[in-house]
């Protein structure tokens, strides 16, 4: 019997997970990827307690602690000082914990991962893929490398090419729009005014939003430690932001005023010459499908569910839908045979709820974050304070920043998805990471 050969499009998040689990058991991969050389673009962002229960699973945790920044909650201030926000990981679970990271350290702790099962994976770099067609017994490929075309036959495609992706089947496509604010993010070294353990934000109104993420270190510089700071504005104005002095001085006030101790930090950074911090901009796409897989084809990641980044959860449903679809691959093959629509039922029990939940979600909360609308900060400013009043309510919100809900009334179980029984890493190791369900 051969030995099922999988495609994954895109060598993100999701789909270096995903290799990682299909090559650990035993199938082949060949692993697609546009650009030249992985060199991860992009603001440091925060991996959930799902997220790292996927860590776990895939035993990358521990070096994934060594070089990211443990976070223990979020904390987002108004200007008259109050806390809007005061949402901390215990209140989901005594052990949990978040960990801001550098996209660098995310991807080089992936790769070295799939490093370990080399002889299962073959990886085509430079090499962008256009269409996807499907038959009975294969799926084949068809795609460009250095402007000559190229076409290949797999047993299965996993499309996990991102936000922006053109290979998901349209007739799944049921919503596919780029929103209407984004935020310019830049990496500078770790504040010392602020708590390193938390996630803070700041906000006025819905105009208003600043984020400051602990992001740890990136290999090449194990001792740095960065933090990453992100600026919400509406998608026209992201590429003048900071474009000349008056604009920095300007931007300065505009932050003193409601939070000197931050703007006194951002002003040492943008007055030294020697090391003036990068800007660049993100924005973001709503995509919501009808469905994440059928017959040979499924698609994962952003490419399937990408969402404005408020809630901290894309990298974390990606490493989710990796997780998934190994359990509905197994699941679903016997004697080497896979049952795809079995495997597909398998999947969409494990990730539809849970996609649907922070779709909804996210759609609901980044207006009041990142709008026009005069009212979305007044409700937003009246109605939390009042919730984090009431000890469910509390713990909810903690439970939902943690990535483990799968619907309303409904959560994951952080071991469960982190356990592995293949795993030589003992939970001991990383007594930290186990949560404690009260
Ligand atoms: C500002 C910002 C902050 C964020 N903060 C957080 C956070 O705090 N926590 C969190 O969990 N998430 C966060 N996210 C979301 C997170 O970055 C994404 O959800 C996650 O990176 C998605 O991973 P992915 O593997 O699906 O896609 P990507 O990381 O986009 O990977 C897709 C890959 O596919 C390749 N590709 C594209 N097209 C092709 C093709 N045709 N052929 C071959 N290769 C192709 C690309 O080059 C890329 O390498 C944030 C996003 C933004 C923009």
């Amino acid at each position: 019997m051969k030995t099922p050969h999988f495609a994954i499009v895109g060598a993100g998040t999701a789909g270096l997970a995903t290799a990682i689990l299909l090559a650990r058991a035993g199938n082949q991969v060949t692993l697609f990827e546009q650009v030249d050389e992985l060199s991860p673009m992009g603001a440091g962002l925060l991996l959930q307690p799902a997220g790292l229960a996927v860590f776990e699973h895939l035993g990358v945790l521990e070096s994934a602690l060594k070089l990211g920044a443990r976070v223990t909650g979020l904390e987002g201030q108004l200007a008259d000082k109050r806390l809007l926000v005061n949402s901390h990981y215990r209140e989901a679970g005594s052990n949990l914990y978040g960990l801001g990271i550098h996209r660098a350290t995310l991807c080089h702790v992936l790769t070295q991962k799939l490093a370990e099962y080399s002889s299962h994976v073959t990886w085509r770099m430079s090499h962008s893929i256009d269409q996807i067609q499907e038959s009975t017994h294969a799926v084949r490929l068809f795609g460009t490398y250095q402007q000559q075309k190229f076409d290949e036959h797999f047993d299965a495609v996993l499309v996990a090419n991102g936000a922006r992706s053109q290979l998901r089947p349209k007739a799944w496509v049921k919503v596919d729009q780029a929103y209407p604010w984004g935020a310019a993010w830049s990496i500078v070294p770790e504040c010392p005014n602020l708590n390193p353990e938390i996630l803070h934000q700041f906000y006025d109104r819905s105009k208003i939003m600043m984020g400051v993420l602990p992001t740890g270190a990136i290999p090449t510089a194990p001792q740095q430690r960065l933090s990453s700071v992100f600026w919400s504005l509406p998608t026209p104005q992201l590429g003048t932001f900071l474009k000349d002095e008056s604009a920095k001085q300007q931007w300065l006030k505009q932050v003193g005023d409601r939070w000197p101790e931050v703007a006194e930090w951002l002003k040492q950074l943008l007055t030294n010459e020697q090391n003036q911090p990068q800007w660049l901009s993100a924005q973001y796409r709503d995509v919501v499908m009808s469905q994440f897989g059928q017959g040979r084809i499924g698609v994962i990641g952003d490419a399937a569910h990408a969402m404005s980044p408020q809630l901290g959860q894309g990298a974390n449903m990606a490493l989710l839908d990796a997780w998934a679809f190994s359990q509905s691959l197994q699941a679903a093959t016997h004697h080497q045979q896979t049952d795809w629509p079995m495997l597909w039922q398998h999947y969409h029990q494990h990730r539809r709820s849970s996609t649907q939940f922070y779709q909804f979600l996210s759609r609901l909360l980044t207006p009041l974050y990142q709008s026009d609308h005069w009212w979305a900060g007044g409700i937003r400013d009246l109605t939390f304070p009042w919730m984090y009043q009431i000890p469910y309510f509390r713990k909810e919100m903690a439970i939902t920043i943690s990535g483990l809900k799968t619907g309303l009334f409904q959560q994951l179980d952080y071991q469960q998805v982190a356990h592995y029984a293949g795993s030589n890493h003992t939970l001991k190791n990383t007594n930290a990471s186990v949560p404690e369900y009260e």
